[in-house]
């Protein structure tokens, strides 16, 4: 994933530093040295790395760490703080008009992701009862209204567009008429797709400006290609003079390169990340939470969504269910086999078990995920007894042994699951009591 490699450097920084009980100044400074090269490797930029590690390093050699019973842990609790600040800090929500229809508006360079994002949006919408319209304002690219057309129609939301033949069209005149068209017919939002270029170019922000200026959109979403590395900056930048926004939108996070640069953007522009994109299919889209972001980076897993994706796919009565048995501890193995079964509805396992905490170290394996996980993780809980499965302290290692041979597993295997039931039964619970989940292994604050 985008972070992976982000995320594998400051885990391992962060398993050094918890091999040291107490923290002189020299291991702080040699923490937030790490840091550093790890966030500059990653294309973070180089003026919001100078200002992170510049408060990690103050707040680390402080009281809250002196005084800490774990000094290590309270070392990433402020990098997880800070982070969450770079990435704009409370989770901002798309603004909508008070009398309808609410206009967004797309802005970004050509293959940013912005046709795309129309029609995620729009269906994103529709699920919250909303009536999008989809405009068809890139009258640039000759295949764009077409495109556009393709992902309203999966979506299934309208498209609005010039007449074909009507000469070559005037986006800021489409803009405009689109707003009527929706006031007229009752859609409550209208999303504008603009034109982009493959670098910034000075026609293209004139464009873009004279739409925002004719149409007065409630909303400006610049769309930034996470891929395109260093140029991010300069490229939000560019956007934010040329036409402003007021907020941004990564998209194609599912992709491995750096990324680093398009967590700056949010600082640097001092404008809010609204929603990430992860993937070519209009449901692979989320709004973006900076809390959530930072916990993924640091690998303190990323419950919330996980939580919230499962009620998706889960009815209300079930997840209420297991909410329950999390905060009362009777979470058993059958119930997580339950789960686990259940994610198959989930689209992505890959992307749901990279959700779970812990498993950064396990990032390879997870590109190796498949349904045969399912299979033998379904092969081990079979070959457990009731109580077994009700209580899995009665585990011991003969059990265990057991449960290999008749699953056909090793110990190994068998362990690992059982330390993998065990975490998530733990940072659930923790959660379901509404608190903060620990960083696995790290022990108790
Ligand atoms: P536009 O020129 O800004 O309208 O960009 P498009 O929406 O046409 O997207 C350009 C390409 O990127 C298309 O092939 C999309 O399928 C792809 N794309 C868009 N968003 C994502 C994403 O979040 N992840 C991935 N992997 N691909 C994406």
């Amino acid at each position: 994933a985008t972070f992976g490699n982000l995320s594998d450097r400051l885990s391992e920084t962060f398993k050094n530093l918890r091999k040291k009980g107490t923290l002189s100044a020299s291991d702080v400074d040699g923490t937030v040295r790490e840091i550093r090269r790890a966030l500059i490797d990653a294309d973070v930029a180089f003026d919001v790395v100078k200002e992170f590690t510049g408060r990690v390093r103050e707040r680390a050699l402080g009281d809250e760490v002196n005084k800490a019973l774990n000094p290590a842990q309270q070392v990433v609790k402020i990098v997880n703080d800070e982070l969450v600040g770079i990435l704009g800090g409370q989770q901002r929500r798309l603004e909508f008009a008070k009398t309808p229809p609410t206009v967004i508006m797309l802005a970004g360079l050509q293959g940013a992701g912005k046709t795309t994002l129309a029609g995620k949006l729009a269906k994103w919408l529709t699920k919250d009862g909303h009536t999008p319209l989809l405009v068809a304002a890139d009258l640039q690219r000759p295949n764009a209204v077409t495109q556009l057309g393709v992902v309203a129609e999966q979506a299934g939301a309208t498209l609005f567009a010039p007449e074909p033949g009507n000469g070559v069209g005037d986006p800021v005149r489409v803009a405009k008429d689109s707003i009527k068209f929706a006031r007229d017919k009752q859609y409550d939002t209208v999303i504008i797709d603009t034109a982009g270029r493959l670098g910034v170019d000075a026609e293209l922000m004139k464009q873009a400006a004279n739409i925002r200026k004719a149409v007065d959109p409630d909303e400006v979403l610049f769309v930034i290609d996470a891929m395109i590395g260093q140029d991010a900056v300069a490229t939000a930048k560019a956007f934010q003079e040329g036409v402003d926004f007021t907020g941004v939108v990564l998209s194609k996070l599912d992709g491995d390169a750096r990324g680093g640069a398009a967590l700056s953007v949010a600082s640097v522009t001092g404008r809010p990340i609204i929603f990430a994109s992860t993937g070519e299919t209009l449901d692979e889209f989320e709004p973006f939470h900076p809390d959530r972001m930072a916990s993924r980076i640091l690998d303190l897993g990323d419950i919330l969504t996980l939580i919230e994706q499962a009620q998706e796919a889960f009815d209300e009565e079930e997840a209420r269910k297991v909410a329950e048995k999390f905060a009362t501890d009777t979470f058993t193995l059958d119930d997580f086999l339950k789960q686990m079964q259940q994610l198959r509805n989930m689209g992505s396992i890959k992307k749901m078990m990279g959700m779970l905490p812990g498993m950064g170290q396990m990032r390879d394996q997870l590109d190796n995920f498949d349904e045969r996980e399912i299979v033998r993780t379904e092969a081990i809980i079979q070959s457990m007894t009731k109580a077994e499965r009700t209580n899995p302290k009665l585990l011991n290692g003969s059990r265990r042994l057991r449960i290999a041979r008749g699953s056909g597993m090793t110990v190994t295997d068998v362990n690992q699951l059982v330390q993998r039931f065990e975490q998530a039964a733990k940072m659930m619970k923790t959660v379901a009591k509404g608190g903060v989940p620990q960083v696995p292994g790290m022990g108790p604050v």
